[in-house]
């Protein structure tokens, strides 16, 4: 199952199962993860509660830098919960980016919230903060305490910037704009855990940030995730929310609507292995990128990602730009070649507003992300590549140029 989650469509099944065929992200399982989950077994720690779970929560909040990290059983779990405790509720809008992995919107959705979609920077890819600013000073009204969309008159409530492929977006401007309006700022870091913006961590930028432990993510846990905040008043009812909001387990009294969101102690102790390692990791994936970079800058219509001055970019998921009259064949096509020798690679997200169920929210001047969409192929990227593999997708991508 978890095999097949991770090599999602974009290269012909079969070729992904056979030998000397390289995956475009898989999780490396080579610490003390065999050894933390046994203790999990032997102690009959299996559930929700159990050591490890609070070790984990202490180390990714000491690794972020925030206070307080509740541990959930996704990344989409905790951006649900986080919205919520960012104060979304229904009819709200949240001002999100378009080019993104779906979840962010559908957690906007799950609390009868709004999106608004945002476009990207040409530079960084990520969520243009001028635009934002654009529309909350054009296209928004204050009144009586509230910020409100003059189209839809609805209340702006929060600011979902999601951190894409590893880069961070450049978030001081965003806080600049949305503070005077009382405006959470929600990071979806889920992509970027270990990348850094002006030497501050991912995750640590806005009022609250959600991490995902999936199985193709920097650290996974086979699937799991985290908020973690410096706000002690968000914390405690993240918490509480994710627990199914009880408050007496003697006589089972819940103050709250709650949910089942907790992480398991048997993926926290992986967890926990993972964490020991995630600076090897970050360090590994910088490389894997600069050796790219350097072999494929040459290449002629082949753009390399970018890595603003003021960044630290973790490189989750190496995506390039294939500008197809230079190139000679379009990112589509790249893909199928490269999948004829056993290599996987993927497009980026179609933008969330060309998605059936967001096609009939709101945009506001989505001209970049559709351009990236088209052009963009994320490579092999796992930790444990190595160097005669990243030679065999660098000789692919030279082969396949006509
Ligand atoms: C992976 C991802 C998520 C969701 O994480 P899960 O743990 O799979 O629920 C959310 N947002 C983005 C941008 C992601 O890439």
């Amino acid at each position: 199952m978890e095999i097949t989650e991770q090599m999602p469509t974009s290269s012909e099944p079969g070729a992904l199962y056979k030998a000397g065929s390289i995956p475009l992200c898989v999780p490396e399982m080579q610490g003390n993860e065999w050894k933390y989950v046994k203790e999990c077994l032997d102690t009959n720690w299996v559930s929700s509660a159990g050591p490890f779970v609070d070790q984990f929560e202490q180390m990714t909040a000491e690794y972020v830098g925030t206070k307080f990290a509740v541990a959930t059983a996704s990344g989409t779990a905790a951006l649900h919960v986080a919205l919520l405790v960012a104060g979304v509720q229904p009819d709200d809008e949240v001002l999100v980016s378009a080019l993104s992995f779906v979840a962010p919107a559908n957690a906007i959705r799950y609390l009868g919230a709004w999106p608004v979609f945002m476009d990207s920077t040409a530079d960084s890819w990520q969520m243009d903060p001028d635009k934002v600013k654009a529309f909350l000073d054009k296209e928004c009204v204050w009144s009586d305490g509230e910020l409100r969309n003059i189209k839809t008159g609805r209340r702006i409530k929060a600011v979902l910037p999601v951190h894409i492929l590893g880069h961070p977006v450049d978030i001081d401007a965003i806080m600049d704009t949305v503070s005077k309006f009382g405006i959470a700022v929600v990071e979806d870091s889920t992509e970027s855990l270990g990348g850094k913006y002006k030497n501050r961590m991912i995750g640590n930028l806005g009022d609250i940030a959600c991490l995902s432990f999936n199985g193709n993510k920097i650290i996974t846990t086979g699937g799991g995730g985290m908020i973690v905040t410096n706000n002690p008043q968000m914390a405690s009812r993240a918490k509480h929310l994710t627990t199914q909001a009880k408050t007496d387990p003697i006589e089972y009294d819940h103050d709250e609507i709650g949910y089942n969101y907790r992480l398991s102690n048997l993926q926290a102790a992986v967890g926990c292995a993972q964490m020991e390692v995630l600076n090897n990791y970050v360090e590994t994936k910088r490389q894997i990128a600069h050796y790219y970079n350097k072999n494929l800058e040459p290449i002629e219509g082949i753009r390399v990602p970018l890595e603003m001055e003021w960044a630290s970019n973790v490189y989750w998921l190496y995506t390039v730009l294939v500008e197809s009259q230079k190139f000679g064949m379009t990112s589509r096509k790249l893909m199928q070649a490269l999948a004829q020798q056993g290599i996987q690679t993927r497009p980026l997200w179609k933008p969330l507003n060309e998605l059936m169920p967001y096609k009939y929210c709101q945009t506001y001047k989505v001209e970049i992300a559709p351009t990236l969409y088209e052009r963009a192929l994320s490579l092999p990227s796992s930790v444990g590549l190595d160097r005669n593999d990243q030679d065999r997708v660098v000789k692919g991508i030279n082969d396949a140029q006509v």
